[in-house]
């Protein structure tokens, strides 16, 4: 470890790149370290429709790339590494990275936010043996097979309808009877001839563990409680997401779920300290909005946040 570095950002999705922007524009010479999963998001998606400025929409990991580009344009640096380790307590702080200690005067966490598993033991066994969070990009593989989507929420109707390129059938199970995705996507799913509806219904078990590939399903019909088999070839997950904030558990204020208070961008203890020159910005501490361009807004803002902490500490 040489030097002291003004900034390092954690994450690479939308928010941790336009904090990247920001902060490379500002001459901060940011330090990105590029986390678990680089690009964010955003990479995993295909067509993006919401994002101002795309009158016909931009694909996901095209946006990122873009974002990527600007940043590096102004400076910024890039590490395909991810955090071990921070002890907050001590000022500058030293990270302890994949790729060694990296001593900064500041830092964002823009770490955002993963995939939810349901849990079940024979689900982790058949992850990447047909079991998946990400449609994009592993819906290729099912061509002309029936697949299940769990979830009632955008993700899961968004993952449901874009399966259908691929497969004959995609039957979407949801635990409840009414959806909580928008009455949008809901009515394409509805609509779409290769989409079946699955309401009341959890899974018990991931058929296929001997095998080594999902062979079907056990469900249970929360309503009736009568028990049943599907046969299927794939199961994608679209349950939401997990906060990526295990590594400062304990250091911080973390609200039930796991994601980071702020308020501003600024970053408390538990009792209410503010800690000094750390921010976050993005899904990792936003579990209301959750959209690109508010995890691009608030990575804005903790960039202009870092610029007036090491004004006022430089001087
Ligand atoms: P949500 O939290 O909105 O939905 C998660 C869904 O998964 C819910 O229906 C929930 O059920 C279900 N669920 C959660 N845990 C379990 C479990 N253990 N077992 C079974 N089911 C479970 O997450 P999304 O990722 O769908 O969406 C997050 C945000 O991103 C939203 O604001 C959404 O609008 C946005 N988004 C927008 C898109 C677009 O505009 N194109 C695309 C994707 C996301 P229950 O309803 O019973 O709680």
């Amino acid at each position: 470890m040489s030097e002291t570095l003004n900034t390092v950002i954690l994450g690479s999705g939308c928010s941790g790149l336009t904090a990247a922007i920001y902060a490379a524009r500002a001459n901060l010479s940011p330090l990105v370290l590029e986390g678990h999963e680089p690009g964010g998001q955003l990479s995993m998606t295909t067509l993006v429709e919401n994002f101002p400025g795309w009158p016909e929409g931009i694909q996901g990991p095209e946006l990122i790339d873009n974002m990527r580009k600007q940043a590096s344009r102004f400076g910024a640096q890039f590490k395909l590494a991810h955090l071990n380790k921070v002890d907050l307590s001590t000022h500058p702080y030293k990270l302890e990275t994949t790729a060694g200690q990296i001593c900064t005067r500041t830092i964002i966490i823009a770490s955002g936010a993963s995939a939810r598993w349901l849990g079940l033991p024979s689900e982790q066994a058949l992850i990447g043996h047909g079991v998946s969070s990400c449609a994009t990009c592993d819906g290729f593989f099912f061509r002309e097979k029936e697949i299940a989507v769990v979830g009632g929420g955008d993700s899961a109707m968004e993952e449901a309808l874009f399966l259908t390129r691929f497969a004959s059938k995609v039957t979407l199970i949801h635990r409840r009877d009414g959806f909580r995705a928008s009455k949008i996507m809901i009515e394409r799913a509805i609509a779409h001839p290769k989409i079946e509806l699955m309401t009341n219904t959890v899974i018990d078990e991931v058929l296929g563990v001997e095998e080594k590939e999902v062979k079907g399903l056990k469900l249970r019909n929360l309503a009736t409680g009568d028990v049943s088999t599907l046969p299927i070839s794939g199961l994608f997950l679209g349950i939401g997401h997990e906060p990526n904030a295990t590594a400062f558990a304990g250091q911080m204020d973390l609200d039930e779920e796991g994601y980071i208070r702020t308020v501003n961008n600024v970053i408390t203890t538990k009792n209410g300290v503010v800690i000094p020159g750390v921010f976050a910005s993005g899904d990792v501490q936003d579990r209301r909005y959750r959209q690109a361009i508010t995890a691009a807004g608030t990575g804005c803002m903790a960039a202009l946040e870092v610029e007036k902490f090491l004004e006022a500490y430089n001087h």
